[in-house]
């Protein structure tokens, strides 16, 4: 979709083709409200978010369960924001009740938003927002809910508008299959009040013109990136249009279940553990995975070196430079993946497994096939 000559910018189907997305975009989040694009990564898009809901001096609450909670939370602090981060560990959900706690012992509600994680990629711990949203109404407090659906929107199920989540951001390049480079903010009336308070927004990130735009240029507040465009509109269609949301959700779980089961065998005699071990708090968008080092690193040059299969280094579990650090890896299953990707890459774990005599119960890859064949 995205392999062809340049469009015009100006007039044309390129705009026409634009405004189609929007609607789309909003099906995907769950939501009515409003949409806002970025030619940004989701480093950019978390920025994005904040520039349009904290000024400097606001608190905002970060309840972290891995890398990508903490890289939220330094964003709000490197642009001015009073950071109070809760670090619920590496392989559990967050517990939405010490956050009530903390709500509710502000009783002057200087708390603006709390920066939830629905997938946090570096552990695949997924959190359970509408919780987050009944933890936050129990104590009564005002706080936005902000929601990072990067890793999950497109493969966990994610409502916007029925979970009460303010502002949602995801990114183009997991779930939605298209190259990195587009950011997407969604949010609501309560957050757009919120912006409208603000004194100030940089131009680039605020989500004003881009969310209501007059002239086609304000969608991305200069020239449009075509190509993404092209691509990302390709891959709406293949999610909403032709496989349909649900039955992309469902083959996310059934493909995450193959990856589970393979690991549950292979955890029977052996060191390789998923991160998480309730089944409930993963995500069907990514595996985190202990094997202890330095068996990580090496089935990893293994299978990228020998078996055309390249797996997710463990991001955040140990710090670079630290000997553990080679102790981890993640299977990557979001996105255009589907059964003989998924089964392809667990026969590839089992063979590097064998090929370089790390002990694992018999019968991992089988396992993951019964899944797959529905049995
Ligand atoms: C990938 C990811 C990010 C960061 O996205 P970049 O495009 O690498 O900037 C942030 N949060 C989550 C949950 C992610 O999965």
């Amino acid at each position: 979709a995205m392999h062809r000559a340049a469009p015009n910018i100006y007039s044309g189907p390129l705009l026409e083709m634009v405004d189609g997305l929007i609607p789309d975009l909003k099906t995907l989040a769950g939501t009515h409200h409003k949409a806002a694009i970025y030619i940004a990564n989701g480093h950019g898009a978390w920025e994005a978010a904040l520039a349009n809901i904290v000024a400097p001096g606001d608190k905002v609450l970060a309840p972290a369960t891995g890398r990508f909670g903490f890289g939220w939370g330094e964003v709000a602090s490197a642009l001015g924001a009073e950071v109070e981060m809760i670090d619920f560990g590496k392989s559990d959900a967050m517990k939405t009740d010490q956050i009530a706690e903390v709500l509710r012992a502000d009783k002057a509600h200087k708390i603006k938003a709390v920066l939830g994680t629905h997938v946090d990629t570096s552990t695949s711990i997924k959190n359970d927002i509408p919780a987050l949203r009944r933890a936050i109404d129990a104590a009564g407090h005002p706080a936005l809910l902000m929601v990072d659906c990067i890793a999950s929107m497109g493969c966990d199920r994610f409502e916007m508008d029925a979970w009460g989540v303010d502002v949602a951001v995801t990114a183009s390049q997991k779930g939605l299959m298209t190259p990195p480079g587009l950011g997407f903010v969604f949010f609501n009336e309560k957050a757009a009040e919120n912006r409208a308070s603000l004194p100030a927004v940089s131009p680039y990130w605020d989500w004003v013109p881009r969310a209501n735009p007059e002239m086609f240029y304000q969608y991305f507040q200069g020239t449009a990136p075509t190509h993404h465009l092209f691509g990302l509109r390709e891959a709406l269609t293949m999610i909403l249009h032709e496989e349909g949301l649900e039955a992309v959700l469902d083959r996310h779980a059934v493909l995450a279940r193959a990856v589970w089961a393979a690991f549950d065998v292979w955890a029977q005699s052996g060191p390789a553990k998923m991160n998480v071990s309730n089944p409930a708090e993963r995500s069907n968008a990514v595996t985190a995975v202990h094997i202890g080092a330095p068996d990580g690193t090496a089935l990893r040059d293994y299978l990228s070196g020998n078996l055309g299969v390249t797996l997710g280094i463990g991001l955040g579990m140990a710090p670079p430079g630290d000997p553990s650090w080679h102790g981890y890896f993640r299977v990557g299953h979001m996105g255009h993946v589907n059964a003989h990707m998924i089964l392809g890459t667990l026969g590839a774990i089992e063979a590097g497994m064998k090929h370089l005599g790390i002990a694992h119960g018999d019968g991992g890859l089988a396992a993951a096939a019964k899944i797959c064949s529905g049995k």
